[in-house]
């Protein structure tokens, strides 16, 4: 393609739970600040610096919320909950009478949630659990469906079942008792207390089907538990284009949830073949997606969840590791590859996950953006310390999205 054909077009860098804090280990630097990031730098060096505020009071520290807010969706207007984003990732239709949950398959040991993730059980294991599921106990009224991971999916069929339930999200609940992580009704609506009756029920009955199931044989970390969460009804958002003055966006990806909310933003979804969503994950598959899906896109939201997952295991070799592979492996080959092109930059997590806390913050993410409308500033580093001396401020809303795009 013409060089010349990409001038205006975008790629953002969303590195999922990059943030953190400094450490002492570190002397007191962020695992940002302690990997050595050129391109990143190049981008706050070359463009404007600023914060941005993904996670307002009030909605879910979840990372569907966090993607939402950086494309410009209000969660006060828009957020549906994570069960019907992914369900809508997965091309589940949900009716109008339908709950679609999250339905994480975790370890549970001694009574204490131990893994959220069931130690990533592998996808073999975790559809035959959810097929199993379906076999064993779905019918008119609940639904099991595999997804990738432990991440899977259960849905609520009916109206005598309500979305009005409290619950714990589970990689926040690592190491407590499952005793005080139980769903709640949040209204006396007698639909509440059924749904919260019927899941628990589900919920005890499925255990030792899950503990006796083959898969589970052999597995030092056996998913024998199924955890439903962050329920809600069928989305609807205003497409991406419609929103904004007829731009078009592809999103890459590994994980069903930011997939889920690029189909609900009408964005086109690309699927890289050994998207793992962990450190393992075909990088240079997912850059070379970038450049071809940029040749027909003006937005590229380039989605990276391995330094997530690293963050939430609390260990800074593994989560300065997956630093390094982004910059190396995902930013630097994108960039370089259009150097000269007037492609806008940004780069930015959805949330920080401080390697001590192990829990996605509300503490707004550093940004830097760089591109010809973009008047530079005196930053020349990309980390939490640097970015907000930047002169693009805490932004908040769309107006980093607006800004990536050249919109008022
Ligand atoms: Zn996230």
């Amino acid at each position: 393609m013409d060089r010349s054909a990409y001038k205006g077009k975008a790629v953002i860098f969303l590195a999922d739970g990059m943030a953190d804090e400094p450490l002492a280990e570190l002397g007191n630097r962020t695992p940002l600040e302690a990997v050595d990031t050129p391109w990143m730098d190049r981008i706050a060096k070359r463009g404007a610096s600023g914060t941005f505020l993904s996670l307002p009071d009030g909605f879910p520290t979840s990372s569907d919320a966090a993607n939402m807010s950086v494309l410009g969706y209000s969660l006060a207007q828009f957020y549906p909950g994570r069960g019907p984003i992914e369900a809508t990732a997965q091309g589940i239709e949900l009716g109008k009478d339908d709950i679609a949950w999250r339905c994480n398959l975790i370890y549970e040991k001694d009574g204490i949630l131990k893994d959220y993730s069931a130690g990533h059980v592998p996808n073999e294991v975790s559809s035959g659990l959810m097929k199993a599921l379906q076999e064993r106990f779905g019918n008119d009224k609940v639904s099991f469906y595999p997804g990738v991971s432990y991440r899977n999916l259960l849905v609520l069929h009916g109206k005598e079942f309500s979305a009005n339930i409290d619950y714990a999200k589970p990689d926040s609940s690592q190491d407590e008792p499952v005793s005080e992580l139980g769903l709640k009704a949040l209204d006396n609506t007698p639909e509440a207390a059924h749904t919260v009756a019927f899941l628990n029920k589900i919920m005890a009955e499925s255990a030792p089907f899950l503990e006796g199931h083959p898969l589970n044989r052999g597995r030092e970390v056996p998913a024998n538990r199924i955890w439903p969460w962050s329920p809600g009804r069928r989305p609807s958002f205003p497409s991406f284009s419609e929103k904004y003055g007829g731009k078009t966006g592809a999103v890459i990806s590994a994980v069903d949830v930011i997939f889920g909310i690029a189909r609900c933003a009408g964005m086109d979804m690309i699927r890289v073949p050994g998207a793992t969503g962990f450190i393992d994950t075909n990088y240079e598959g997912k850059a070379q997606a970038a450049l071809k899906a940029l040749e027909d896109h003006d937005l590229v939201y380039l989605h990276v969840e391995a330094i997530d997952e690293c963050s939430h295991l609390g260990d800074l070799k593994l989560k300065m590791r997956a630093i390094s592979e982004f910059e190396n492996r995902i930013v630097a080959p994108v960039m370089s590859a259009l150097e000269g092109c007037g492609v806008t930059f940004a780069i930015l997590p959805d949330h920080p996950v401080p390697l001590h806390q192990r829990k996605h913050t509300r503490t707004p993410v550093p940004v830097a953006i760089c591109g010809d409308h973009i008047v530079p500033d005196s930053v020349c580093v990309y980390s939490e310390t640097e970015a907000p001396k930047g002169s693009l401020g805490q932004m908040k809303g769309d107006e980093f999205i607006r800004k990536v795009l050249n919109l008022k």
